[in-house]
């Protein structure tokens, strides 16, 4: 019997769990290595979910069930009074990052995950491909998966050119146990996808998984997002230095931000936001923030290297679609080798030549339901026409919605 091909993933988060689970669907060994030695599940926040997320997951062996999130029926959108303006059917589930992790990484086993590895190069000969970790080990595989996310070592070597874009704004994230919400507000708001669209900014909030992905009334967590116009050399700079003075570069893990900063976030969610959605901010214990970034690559095959998930495309949340890009990415690679019959050139070459295709519509997407808030660090009279305002009714049925859903993704090429 020919021997399986062996595919070294480096980066064990959501990318890299399911392209390892997709690899091995498709006949290959496959080995995850993470830089990160600790349990990667207290990280992440809320996560809004896709149909094409699920089967992808099923795919791999999972059992997806009506535990894998929050069901949230209908949008509203709320004014600055409280006052519902707009409301909306939208059926979607909201899951959680540590939900969706934990799941993948049951289904890998134990020893095909190793923590504690952090890739330092590749290295490319007839052999196949070597990765080549911090304390110089080295494992030889036939093929490798760089799903090591937006600052991807793996892409930094092969394309160096590829830079992260600051799209000129940040998310204010945060969560709260469904029990710290007071009742009334809890009715008004907790099961259903909320905006509040205050000139120049966009919060949503939704529930989510609890505690230990607990869906159960009661225990659910209430997640949101809060996008905030930041320019980027002395607002984001202001924002990533700790009470040291130090400046973390454009990112800071959140216990390091400052109690001020805090401070002041949660005073203007009083001054701009419905009282229900500023409460609930207010209550928030630890509110954290991500600059965000859009990224391009111009391939995301190099040899026997593929790129995959955030480490060759990100495209800003408002689609919604990291996670379930990543996952078609690990179902077009796995397909892509069962469709070559193991020649992994070839399937390299197709996955290349679609998923590029892929990224880019969903990030020039991404770009437009991002304009708006971009622009806001132009003057007035320099923006363009689609610039000038965000019309909720838009806003609500565009934002996280579902792909399939969006004329430019109806092309069989980008379903793959
Ligand atoms: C504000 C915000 C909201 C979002 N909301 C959603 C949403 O609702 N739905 C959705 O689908 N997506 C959402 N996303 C996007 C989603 O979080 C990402 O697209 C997704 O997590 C990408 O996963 P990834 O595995 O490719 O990269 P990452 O999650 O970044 O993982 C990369 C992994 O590689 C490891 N690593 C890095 N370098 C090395 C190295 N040298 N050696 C070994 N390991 C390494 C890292 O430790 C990390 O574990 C959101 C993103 C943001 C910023």
């Amino acid at each position: 019997m020919a021997r399986r091909p062996h595919a070294l993933v480096i980066g064990g988060s959501l990318g890299g769990l399911l392209a390892a689970g997709m690899l091995r669907a498709a006949g290959c060994e496959a080995t995850v290595f993470e830089r990160a030695a600790d349990d990667l599940a207290s990280r992440g926040a809320g996560l809004g979910t896709r149909d094409e997320l699920f089967l992808v997951m099923e795919r791999i062996g999972i059992a997806v069930d009506a535990s894998i999130g929050v069901a949230v029926p209908e949008r509203i959108c709320l004014d600055p009074s409280g006052r519902v303006t707009h409301r909306m059917r939208l059926p979607q589930t909201m899951s959680a990052w540590a939900r969706i992790y934990r799941l993948l990484k049951d289904v890998l086993p134990r020893e095909r995950y190793r923590p504690g590895m952090a890739l330092e190069r590749v290295e490319q000969d007839a052999r196949g491909v070597t990765a080549v970790f911090s304390g110089g080990a080295r494992v030889t595989g036939d093929l490798l998966v760089g799903a090591d996310g937006i600052r991807s070592t793996v892409r930094a070597q092969l394309l160096p050119q590829v830079q992260p874009r600051y799209a000129g704004y940040v998310a204010w994230r945060g969560m709260l146990e469904e029990r710290e919400i007071p009742r009334d507000i809890h009715a008004q708001i907790f099961e259903r996808y909320t905006f509040c669209l205050p000139e120049g900014e966009m919060m949503l909030s939704y529930p989510v998984p609890g505690r230990d992905d607990d869906t159960r009334p009661g225990r659910r967590g209430y997640n949101f997002v809060w996008y905030r116009p930041t320019e980027e050399r002395e607002a984001l700079a202001r924002l990533c230095t700790d009470a040291s003075g130090r400046c973390h570069g454009v990112a800071i893990a959140p216990p390091l931000i400052r109690p001020e900063l805090i401070a002041q976030v949660r005073s203007e969610a009083r001054a701009l936001l419905a009282p229900q959605v500023a409460e609930v901010v207010a209550r928030t214990a630890q509110p954290f923030f991500q600059a965000i970034f859009d990224l391009e690559s111009p391939q995301v095959a190099c040899g026997r290297v593929a790129l995959l998930g955030d480490a060759a495309f990100v495209a800003r949340p408002h689609v919604g679609m990291g996670v379930t890009k990543a996952a078609l990415d690990a179902q077009c690679l796995g397909d892509s080798i069962i469709a070559a019959g193991g020649d992994l050139d070839a399937a390299l070459a197709r996955y290349d030549r679609e998923r590029r295709h892929f990224g880019a519509r969903i990030v020039a997407h991404a770009r437009r339901l991002g304009a708006y808030l971009e622009a806001q660090l132009k003057r007035r009279g320099q923006r363009e026409v689609s610039e000038l305002e965000q019309r909720p009714e838009r806003v609500m049925r565009e934002i996280g919605s579902s792909a399939v859903d969006l004329r430019e993704f109806a092309s069989p090429r980008g379903a793959s």
